[in-house]
């Protein structure tokens, strides 16, 4: 039973604890990672192909493909289909936060 009164303690002193900075940087409507379906839907916009260099998959085996924030959700840009653009690895790696 002390164990259990100590463990309400210790679970409602983490309830405590202020967010982390980077949930209160901005207020979103989205989080920051697209569901399944909105990727999908964001990469047949694109054709499945990088919005930065044009390649794909289909011409180039073992690329991968990311769905990138235009602008990016540490800067308060939403995860929504407008603001998703198809990248390559390469691509992805390489604009970081650069707008
Ligand atoms: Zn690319």
């Amino acid at each position: 039973m002390k164990a259990l009164e100590e463990f309400v303690a210790y679970a409602n002193a983490q309830d405590m604890q202020p967010p982390t900075p980077a949930e209160t940087a901005s207020d979103h409507k989205t989080g920051r990672d697209p569901s399944l379906r909105l990727r999908f839907r964001v990469m047949k916009r694109d054709n499945f192909s990088c919005r930065a260099c044009g390649a794909s998959p289909a011409l180039k085996s073992g690329l991968s493909l990311h769905v990138d924030h235009i602008k990016a959700w540490s800067l308060g840009g939403e995860t929504v289909e407008d603001n998703l653009q198809t990248l390559c690895e390469p691509c992805n790696l390489g604009k970081s936060n650069v707008l």
